[in-house]
């Protein structure tokens, strides 16, 4: 099961995608939370990602090519992924389908999520994350139990740097100029799904679902 969720950031991709991978059985593969990672290593190629990373752009189709590709190649990945945030443009989409055909593979399906600009800017900037856990919870929608703190492991709830005002309007403009094609490019070859975002996580998930089953994956 090769899949892909599509969205602008704050989509509910992170959130849907958790329990669509868990159905599936496949890992989760998130290239903001790989950049995250590297970022956290503090080389110099993470210091290089973190400036792309605070002012809303792209990292460099490059950098993140060779990570998709390292990480595609681990034993888990084998039977199947799903992407959450790549690709991006169409160089990483193009890119995707040369590694995948190399293997002889080629994407299942590719569900697009649709949210409002107005939606997803009261979402971002709700939102809060586990430092620990990565649990990602919603100061309105989706709360702790109590106020900033983790439910699992009671760690400090944080706001992501990129998702401070200023960053999400160019976070917002990046995936409308250089995302959104894609819904194009998948659509040529009847890959695509397109389902509304808004709503319960729940009704997310079933038309999640359902749009996978219409694309004949179950
Ligand atoms: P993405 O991975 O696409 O950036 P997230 O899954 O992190 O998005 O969700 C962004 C924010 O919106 C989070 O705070 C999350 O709790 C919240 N959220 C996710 N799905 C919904 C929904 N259906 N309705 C309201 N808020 C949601
Ligand atoms: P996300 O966690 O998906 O919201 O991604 C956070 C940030 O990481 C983005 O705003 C980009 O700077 C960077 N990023 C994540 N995925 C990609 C990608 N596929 N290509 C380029 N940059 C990415």
């Amino acid at each position: 099961m090769r899949l892909i969720l599509l969205g602008p950031p704050g989509a509910g991709k992170g959130t849907q995608a958790t329990r669509v991978a868990e159905r599936f059985e496949v890992p989760h593969i998130a290239t903001g939370d790989l950049l995250r990672q590297i970022v956290a290593q503090e080389t110099d190629l993470g210091r290089e990602a973190k400036r792309y990373m605070d002012a809303g752009k792209l990292v460099p189709d490059g950098v993140v090519l060779q990570m998709l590709r390292d990480r595609l190649s681990q034993p888990d990945a084998q039977k199947g992924f799903l992407l959450d945030g790549f690709p991006r443009n169409r160089v990483q989409a193009e890119a995707l389908d040369v590694m995948l055909a190399e293997v002889g593979h080629d994407i299942d399906a590719v569900v697009s999520i649709r949210v409002p600009d107005q939606e997803i800017i009261e979402r971002i900037s709700g939102r809060r994350s586990c430092p620990v856990c990565k649990r990602v919870y919603h100061t309105v929608s989706n709360p702790p139990a109590n106020d900033g703190i983790c439910d699992d492991d009671d760690a400090e709830l944080v706001q992501r740097e990129d998702d401070k005002p200023d960053v999400v309007q160019e976070r917002l403009d990046v995936f409308h100029r250089q995302t959104a094609p894609l819904i194009e490019f998948y659509g040529d070859r009847e890959l695509i799904r397109t389902i509304d975002g808004v709503g319960e996580v729940d009704e997310v998930s079933d038309r999640i679902a359902e749009a996978l089953e219409g694309a004949g994956v179950s």
